[in-house]
């Protein structure tokens, strides 16, 4: 646990979601935990320290608490990667950093873009592991979708990243690194002050289970919140859970960002076969957590996503049955039509079929989006994250 991140009490709401679960999941994710920060010079990674750890190092290194505050400015509102760049601080200082510290990005393998204008990322990190990163624009806005981890214990069957076994958990650095690549890319620095910003907004939707890497990701996150830096509002931010239930309860708590819940069944026998992770916290479950998470209103509802997969979850008595479900949440349903990837089980369903789907909901007065597949020629779209580490692993194994 970081030392900053206050332990907030939350009772138990039922006698199988403890403390204790929670404290399992913790030492769970800590087994993957990212390697030190540090680079090839064994210089201290400076990205990914909540604003208390970064006062520390600056204090250890032997100089005021202020410093740490100027280097935040520098390097969150004003993007600098080089603490030359840093005019508020003496040049003999500003080297005197640069022996001792760093300040990276996730080095860039490869960056493509779609025809419709998304852009994907396959990011580096420094022990080689990948992971992709996708922004995808709208007219006047646009959202980073960015990844948690490398692969995902979770084998959702029709997710692609699901195919690929956990390698690690990512550091709050490489995390909050890929939407500062992103924003590099777009060359938007400093943090803009009008409230109208290309990369807009994060979404946590891209490879790995954010809530079985909660430390990292919640530290990221706070960086993404500060007022003195990348300065998001949380109501920009938005959270996809398979259903980690006792993290739900934390994330809400401690970060109340938007909460998008990925349902996909409405009978748990269907969810306990696509969603895996269902034979351990059931939908009955899922729905009491989201009961409880804080902030749900009719102006900020939690977004339940459910990809459309042809003649398996996509029949009308199942709309009726997802309705019945979501009753007295303040909830919206963005429908996925399935994107395929090589080898995969499923077929989308028929537009007709989607259509048909959406209309019970919304008649039933919840806002069902169909989400437009963005980024498919680069395989950019939901699902679709997948990296070659396993592969390259195995390949230098073999080699
Ligand atoms: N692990 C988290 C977040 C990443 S997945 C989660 O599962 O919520 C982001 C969303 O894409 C999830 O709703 C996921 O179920 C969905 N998804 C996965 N594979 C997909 C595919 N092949 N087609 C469409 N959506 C998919
Ligand atoms: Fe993991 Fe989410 Fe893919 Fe499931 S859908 S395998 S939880 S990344």
């Amino acid at each position: 646990m970081n030392a900053q991140t206050p332990a907030i009490p939350v009772a138990p709401p039922t006698a199988s979601l403890t403390e204790a679960e929670r404290t399992r999941i913790l030492a769970k994710s800590a087994l993957f935990a990212p390697p030190a920060q540090v680079d090839e010079h064994g210089r201290r990674e400076l990205v990914g320290l909540s604003r208390e750890e970064l006062t520390q190092a600056v204090v250890e290194f032997g100089e005021k608490p202020f410093r740490a505050k100027q280097i935040w400015h520098w390097i969150y509102f004003q993007g600098a990667r080089d603490f030359a760049q840093m005019s508020s601080i003496a040049k003999p200082m500003q080297a005197k950093l640069a022996e001792r510290f760093t300040i990276g990005r996730p080095g860039v393998t490869t960056e493509q873009t779609s025809t419709d204008g998304t852009r994907k990322w396959l990011f580096q990190m420094r022990d080689k592991q990948q992971v992709e990163t996708v922004y995808i624009p709208e007219e006047d806005r646009g959202a980073v979708c960015i990844s948690t981890q490398v692969g995902c214990t979770l084998s959702c069957r029709f997710c692609h990243t699901g195919t690929q076994k956990l390698v690690r958990n990512l550091s709050a650095g490489e995390i909050i690194g890929q939407f500062m690549a992103a924003r590099d890319s777009y060359g938007e620095w400093p943090t803009p002050q009008s409230e109208t910003r290309m990369l807009s907004n994060i979404v946590v939707m891209g490879m790995g289970e954010p809530l079985y890497n909660y430390e990292n990701i919640a530290t990221a996150l706070k960086i993404a919140m500060d007022n003195e830096g990348i300065a998001l509002s949380r109501r920009r931010i938005t959270l996809s859970t398979s259903g980690v239930v006792p993290m739900m309860d934390r994330a809400g708590a401690e970060l109340g960002v938007n909460l998008a819940v990925s349902l996909h069944a409405v009978t748990d026998e269907l969810r306990d076969e696509i969603v895996p992770l269902n034979r351990k916290y059931p939908i009955k479950e899922l729905l009491a957590a989201c009961h409880r998470y804080p902030g749900a209103s009719n102006a900020r509802r939690i977004t339940f996503e459910y990809v459309m997969l042809d003649g398996i979850n996509d029949s009308e008595a199942e709309a009726r049955e997802l309705v019945r479900l979501l009753h007295g949440l303040p909830a919206k349903v963005n429908l996925i039509p399935f994107n395929p990837w090589p080898g995969s089980p499923y077929a989308t369903s028929k537009r007709a079929q989607i259509e048909r789907f959406a209309n019970i909901l919304n008649d039933a007065g919840y806002s069902s989006p169909v989400r437009r597949p963005r980024g498919k020629d680069i395989m950019a779209a939901c699902g679709q994250l997948k990296t070659e580490s396993e592969r390259a692993k195995k390949a230098a194994a073999a080699a």
